[in-house]
């Protein structure tokens, strides 16, 4: 039926390409393409041999560095994809819309755009390409993972089956998982540490308030895990879903962390490695003569480079996510609440798709979005974020996919 780009070969992508290749009716020809071409190779290896003898679509793969639009470009216009699924970092999601437009092809990501040079993320930067995508009459799907994403639409369903008017909405996130590893984050770190140290941000009655980071928490009691500490951040899907459900007086995001690994953050702050500027470093000559050199580099990405791979956590992780979101609201004039969310086993993930659950939570979402687009059923020129098209055929393929999902009606939300 389809063909598509994934560009990025680190944890999303990988189950991200897994979850294509099971599709085979709606995924013909694959290729997979980010600024390594040998982990590319490696990927596309893996699965001839996880799916050897199962029918499934062609691979290819390609190197191309997403943040040059004219090698993009080039790359579209040799493949012809319908739809490029991108799956490297927040960084490229600018050249990646630019490149798609002067190639004509379609385009999802999973997390909105971030400068490298300012921890923070705001949808207008992708919302300016709206008339640009419209005018050319190819869709842009935002934020297909899982939150954002399954998070949207959860909400939409909510919206569509549940509500006549959502008023409060808590997207809530726990990982219960244990890696066995004294500090690593989940995904990119790099990405992962910009967020969580940024500074909390909630919507009540129209306005917008700024709190310190981590400033606001509370333990949340979470399906077949029980009570953790959850923390308020900013979290990029609420720009979009209160401007889309204008009803809603107060919209939040919590997530839980660990005590140990509060502390690391800690200390890695205190420390200076989470500094997103560059900083002179003597650095030692790659040629061997012993001589040195002044470097610029920037902490965090040094950090990254020590920390352990997010791809590499899989194997001893135990545990699970429980994602979902706690709604109030009206139906029929009374008062309802409405508890939607997932919980994802890190060890059947990771049987699966050699990834955790944080990785597979986020590239079945991405899959499923791409096939939405190709069955066209979320066709639609424009950029749209995830609520915006019917949650419904969305919400049937999460059952079958991997992620099904459970309600709980009138219940406590604790919110
Ligand atoms: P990884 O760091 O594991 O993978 C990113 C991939 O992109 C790597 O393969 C990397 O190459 C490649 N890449 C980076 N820069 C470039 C470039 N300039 N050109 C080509 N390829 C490039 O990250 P994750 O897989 O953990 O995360 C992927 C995306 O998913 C991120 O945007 C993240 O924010 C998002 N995400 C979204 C979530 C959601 O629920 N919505 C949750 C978790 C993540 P190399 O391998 O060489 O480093």
């Amino acid at each position: 039926m389809g063909k598509v780009i994934i560009i990025g070969a680190g944890g999303v992508a990988t189950v991200a390409a897994h979850k294509v290749a099971q599709n085979p009716d709606v995924f013909t020809e694959v290729m997979i393409a980010s600024r390594r071409r040998e982990k590319c190779v490696r990927l596309a290896e893996a699965l001839e041999q996880a799916y050897a003898g199962k029918s499934m679509p062609k691979f290819s793969t390609a190197k191309v560095d997403a943040d040059n639009v004219d090698e993009l470009v080039e790359l579209f216009n040799e493949f012809r994809p319908d739809i490029v699924m991108n799956l490297a970092l927040p960084y490229q999601d600018l050249t990646i819309m630019e490149a798609c437009l002067q190639a004509g092809v379609n385009y999802l990501d999973t997390a909105n755009y971030e400068p490298r040079d300012e921890a923070h993320f705001e949808y207008s930067w992708q919302w300016a390409f709206m008339d640009r995508f419209r005018e050319a009459g190819l869709t842009a799907i935002l934020g297909c993972g899982f939150d954002p994403g399954v998070s949207g639409i959860y909400t939409a369903y909510a919206a569509k089956h549940h509500f006549d008017e959502i008023q409060y909405l808590d997207i809530v996130d726990c990982n219960a998982g244990n890696h066995h590893k004294a500090f690593a984050t989940n995904f990119n770190p790099e990405i992962n540490i910009r967020e969580i140290t940024q500074k909390g941000l909630y919507y009540e009655n129209g306005k917008w308030t700024e709190t310190e980071p981590l400033e606001i928490h509370k333990p949340l009691t979470y399906p077949n895990i029980g009570p953790r500490e959850s923390y308020l951040l900013h979290h990029e899907e609420l720009e979009s879903l209160v401007k889309n459900y204008p009803t809603i007086r107060r919209a939040r995001f919590w997530m839980t962390f660990g005590q140990q690994y509060l502390t690391y953050l800690d200390c890695i702050q205190n420390l200076g490695m989470s500094r997103i500027d560059e900083i002179e470093y003597e650095a030692p000559l790659a040629d061997g003569s012993g001589k040195t050199a002044r470097v610029k580099i920037v902490p965090l990405q040094f950090l990254k480079a020590v920390l352990p791979n997010p791809q590499d956590l899989g194997e001893n992780y135990d545990g699970e996510t429980s994602i979902g979101c706690r709604i109030r609201g009206l139906k029929d004039g009374r008062e309802h609440t409405y508890y939607v969310y997932n919980n994802c086993s890190h060890e059947a993930a990771y049987k699966e798709t050699g990834m955790q659950g944080v990785s597979y939570t986020t590239g079945v979402p991405a899959m499923i979005g791409a096939m939405m687009f190709l069955k066209g059923l979320w066709k639609r020129p424009g950029v749209w974020n995830v609520e915006d098209f019917d949650p419904d055929p969305f919400m049937e393929q999460l059952n079958s996919q991997g992620l099904p999902w459970h309600e709980v009606f009138d219940g406590d939300l604790e919110l």
